[in-house]
């Protein structure tokens, strides 16, 4: 298939893989394995790996257990059960040592558009750092929670001192003695705060809504245990125990708040009163919406650290009014002076999926098909996008378990609809519109069921038609077995 580039032949690839995260590197890996070479990893940022080379900030770590939030290909003898940003790192390096991923890599490569070329029945993609190339399959994993967001507070710009997002935290940043203001409350700042509460000098947190956070049950693993993971079958058991123990949430998420309210809610405010004593914070840092709206956040550190006395909680009723060359002035006109503004105000999730313009058959743009809500089949594929298939798609996101379970899920269906095309000789597949649409229907027919969709709750899973984009309405295994199960009749193959 290749048609490497000389002089002015444009590249030909058989797989374009944008994005170099987990999603980028399961599907490298499923393609070797089923004995496809003829592709590249394009990656925009100067190193590979994804969500957690990128997001370094203090007290980085996953909220999933890490035997579960990890490649089934690459099981890993990890220190504890949820391992901070500098192990995942460490793994992700051993991923690509190991499938040997490195050499597919162009780093410094970042898509700016792919148009689907008719006559060559090819997908052209533009790319700075590089001439156009061609590939017949493009596989976008782009992650879910890569675009971040920093809403357009007035007088953001005129700030002098630091400010960054904590996607983009600075490697040489000192916070010593440092006055620090932190906006957001979400999943990163709850780490960042208590990781960095003992440095500063001063911390405004600046809180939208508060979440529900219940405790963290982690413990590191002893050497013995460590040599345990290294076991095969055991490695796989305790993998599956962590699984089968996580998808029960479902149970609360969807078919009933009072055993989410029982099993979570109880936990949280339990938590939350014994580590908060002062009745007027405690109030200000109970969400009023039902747990499991938003995503439940894991620590048993934030509330300790927001009670301490060099740290201020701005609630809703007192947030950000303007911010100014020195600092931020509150909507009661206290003026904050400021060494640095750490923007931890999340990602755009839903409706900027996909940053660069996709555009399929007869100039159909993907951001038009968009225009109501994100949609896809099986949250992957999307008819008139022949060859393109889409991971952590809409509604590909999961609460309750590790989104590598459904990256992994996903890789079951593209690598069949590859196989299907190649097998038959063909050059293009892509769902019908009544199987794309009868799919998009049963989620949003199921999401009324959830506690994200009827929860009280305003949250990035939400695009701006208020339907929940980010999430899967149900068990992760269900979504799994359809993909497993490959419906011919579901597709067009010319
Ligand atoms: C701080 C944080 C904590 C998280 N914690 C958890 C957790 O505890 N449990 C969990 O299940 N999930 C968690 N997630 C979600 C996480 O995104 C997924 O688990 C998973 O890492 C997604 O992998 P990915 O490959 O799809 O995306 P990513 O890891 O985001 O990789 C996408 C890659 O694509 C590249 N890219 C984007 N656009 C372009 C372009 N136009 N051209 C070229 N390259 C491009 C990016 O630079 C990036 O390297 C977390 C996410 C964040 C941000």
């Amino acid at each position: 298939m290749t048609d490497k580039t000389q002089n002015s032949v444009p590249t030909v690839y058989q797989v374009v893989i944008i994005g170099t995260g987990f999603g980028g590197q399961a599907a490298a890996i499923n393609l070797k394995q089923r004995g496809y070479t003829d592709f590249i990893m394009l990656e925009r940022r100067a190193f590979a790996g994804g969500t957690w080379l990128q997001n370094r900030y203090p007290g980085a770590a996953v909220d999933v257990q890490s035997p579960l939030y990890s490649l089934s290909a690459m099981p890993y003898k990890w220190t504890q059960m949820f391992v901070t940003q500098p192990e995942l790192a460490q793994y992700t390096q051993q991923v690509f040592n190991t499938f040997n991923l490195t050499p597919h890599v162009h780093l410094e490569h970042e898509v700016t558009n792919s148009q689907w070329d008719t006559q060559r029945q090819l997908w052209c993609l533009n790319i700075i750092g590089s001439d156009p190339i061609y590939s017949k399959y493009i596989i976008n994993a782009t992650g879910p929670l890569s675009m971040p967001v920093i809403p357009n507070f007035p007088g953001k710009e005129t700030f002098t001192g630091v400010n960054f997002h904590t996607n983009n935290w600075p490697d040489d940043l000192d916070l010593t003695d440092k006055r620090v203001a932190i906006v957001g409350s979400g999943a990163s700042a709850v780490q960042v705060i208590p990781a960095i509460v003992d440095e500063v000098k001063s911390l405004a947190v600046f809180q939208r809504s508060p979440h529900w956070i219940i405790p963290r049950p982690d413990m590191t693993f002893a050497a013995w245990m460590q040599w345990l993971l290294g076991v095969k079958w055991i490695y796989n058991t305790l993998r599956s125990a962590i699984y089968w123990g996580l998808e029960t949430r479902i149970v609360g998420f969807k078919y009933s708040q009072t055993i989410l309210n029982l099993f979570a809610g109880g936990p949280a405010k339990r938590q939350l009163q014994r580590q908060v004593s002062d009745p007027v914070l405690r109030k200000a840092l109970t969400p009023d919406f039902t747990i499991g709206c938003k995503r439940i956040i894991l620590s048993n550190t934030f509330y300790p650290a927001i009670c301490r006395e060099h740290v201020t909680l701005f609630d809703k009723n007192n947030g950000i009014k303007t911010i100014t060359e020195n600092g931020i002035i509150t909507a009661d006109g206290t003026a904050l002076d400021l060494d640095v503004i750490i923007y931890s105000t999340g990602y755009d999730a839903t409706d900027g999926l996909i940053s660069y313009p996709v555009i399929g058959r007869h100039n159909t743009t993907l951001a038009s098909v968009w225009d109501d809500y994100p949609r896809a089949y099986l949250g992957t594929s999307v008819p008139d996008f022949p060859n393109y298939f889409i991971v952590t798609g809409p509604n590909t996101g999961i609460g309750h378990t590790s989104a590598i379970f459904v990256i992994e899920a996903q890789m079951h269906y593209i690598m069949q609809a590859i196989d299907t095309v190649e097998a038959q000789h063909k050059q293009s597949i892509e769902p019908t519109v009544q199987a794309e649409s009868k799919y998009t229907d049963m989620v949003h027919r199921e999401m009324e069921q959830t506690v994200w969709q009827t929860g009280g709750c305003n949250s990035w899973y939400k695009s701006a038609s208020g339907k929940v984009i980010a999430m899967f309405p149900g068990f992760s295994f269900i979504y799994k077995r359809m993909c497993q199960r490959f419906k011919l009749d579901d597709h067009i193959i010319k």
